[in-house]
């Protein structure tokens, strides 16, 4: 069997795993980078099956493409499968007012829907002589790692993993195999313990609010702002939610076999005011907690609520993740100014910034990949690969492929 890369390799982008036998061709991710303009990876021959770990865009953003260029069969969990498909239509929908060449359109939208097969954790897929099988990966709800069963030996593909327990998801357990592709995203970076992150959150919230400030707290609609809101519902306090978010909240309550806790997300969702109309914007402008989309500033919502508190010296921006590079969060943390509407503004309210990755960090990838007893582990989807490499030389083999290499497995 040949394994290659379409991308994804040496950055957080752009994923795609491609496995090749004599019965067929099969792709694990197939993502693209969303910057701007947003990046594509290598387009990949005719392909039989798609499985998809989860509905972020670096993993499942050009599942379209490929349906419609060969109707190709896509495969994950309905929850996965349901807010792709909201995530796609979105990326279309952002490309047009954008201006971006985009490689498919909102019928190669539909195609990926027909094409779809809802696989549950512990199902088992046959094809060929390969069964596939989605395990937990505690990243976001419905998120898979695949275990991939060949003739001769076990692999596991994890896409994203996290393997600690967050308010919105049960920790992944490093599932037995002899070859391990990992995610690397944290690579080099430890993170903070949990527990004292959500403290410092809520005593940052209770700060501004002392001082009569309010709080904008930016997050990804998909993931962040479930958990975000999870924590910030032990307070007793107006908040309101706008954007994205909203309707994923929604879809996530439909699907509490894939939430850790269904009833605190639940009671999490209902003390939130919801944005539908303009007068509710209206009243959400004047609210003292707001959270909203885009998670990194670049558009959405946000964007309303900056400029009515950037000269607000008692107003704060809570940002709730990694900053990525050339996005309009990351300026604002080094500079102090972000763009709205074309034109600079200097930011004068204070702005923190709190790590509520999804994502596991260095040491627990170390650790999850001493747990699967993997013989060789191969690093993709992190900029910072030989940092982890460094503290797994315990392994008999560790690869950091790029996008042009073919392994034979
Ligand atoms: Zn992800
Ligand atoms: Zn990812």
């Amino acid at each position: 069997m040949k394994m290659s890369f379409a991308g994804g390799t040496d950055a957080v982008g752009s994923l795609g795993m491609l496995l090749e036998n004599d019965e067929g061709r099969y792709l694990f991710d197939y993502g693209l980078t969303p910057a701007k303009p947003p990046r594509y990876p290598l387009k990949v021959p005719p392909t039989d099956a798609l499985f998809i770990t989860h509905s972020h865009l670096d993993h499942v953003g050009m599942a379209p493409w490929l349906c419609g260029e060969y109707g190709t069969s896509v495969w994950g969990t309905e929850l996965t499968l349901e807010i792709s498909t909201l995530l796609l239509e979105d990326c279309i929908k952002v490309a047009r007012l954008e201006n971006y060449a985009i490689p498919y359109d909102m019928s190669d939208v539909r195609r990926f829907v027909e094409e779809s097969t809802i696989i549950r954790h512990g199902d088992k897929a046959h094809l060929g002589d390969l069964v596939i099988k989605p395990l937990h990966a505690g990243h976001i709800p419905g998120s898979s790692m695949y275990r991939i069963e060949t003739p001769n030996k076990e692999l596991v593909f994890t896409g994203d993993i996290n393997t600690i327990d967050t308010q919105l998801q049960k920790r992944a357990q490093p599932p037995k195999c002899q070859t391990l592709i990992m995610e690397s995203t944290y690579a080099g970076r430890p993170h903070p313990p949990r527990k004292k992150v959500e403290e410092e959150f809520i005593s940052k919230v209770e700060e501004v609010l002392d001082r009569k400030g309010t709080v904008i707290i930016p997050a990804f609609a998909v993931g962040r702002t479930q958990e975000v809101i999870q924590v910030l519902s032990q307070l007793d306090e107006e908040m309101w939610l706008d954007g994205m978010g909203r309707r994923v909240s929604q879809i996530y309550m439909k699907h509490p076999e894939c939430i850790r806790d269904p009833g605190a997300l639940r009671k999490a969702v209902g003390n939130m005011d919801f944005v539908k109309t303009p007068l509710q914007r209206e009243k959400a402008l004047e609210a003292p907690i707001v959270v909203t989309t885009s998670g990194m500033l670049d558009g959405g919502p946000v964007m309303n609520y900056l400029m009515k508190r950037k000269n607000d010296k008692r107003s704060a921006i809570l940002l709730t993740g990694y900053q990525v590079e050339d996005t309009n969060g990351r300026t604002l943390m080094d500079t102090g100014s972000i763009e709205i509407e074309g034109e600079m503004h200097r930011v004068h309210c204070e702005v923190c910034q709190f790590d509520f990755s999804a994502h596991a960090g260095h040491d627990e990838l170390v650790r999850f990949a001493e747990g699967s007893g993997a013989e060789e582990v191969i690093l993709v989807h992190g900029d910072k690969r030989a940092e982890l490499e460094k503290d797994l030389s315990r392994f008999t083999k560790v690869l950091l492929p790029t996008d042009s290499d073919i392994y034979e497995q």
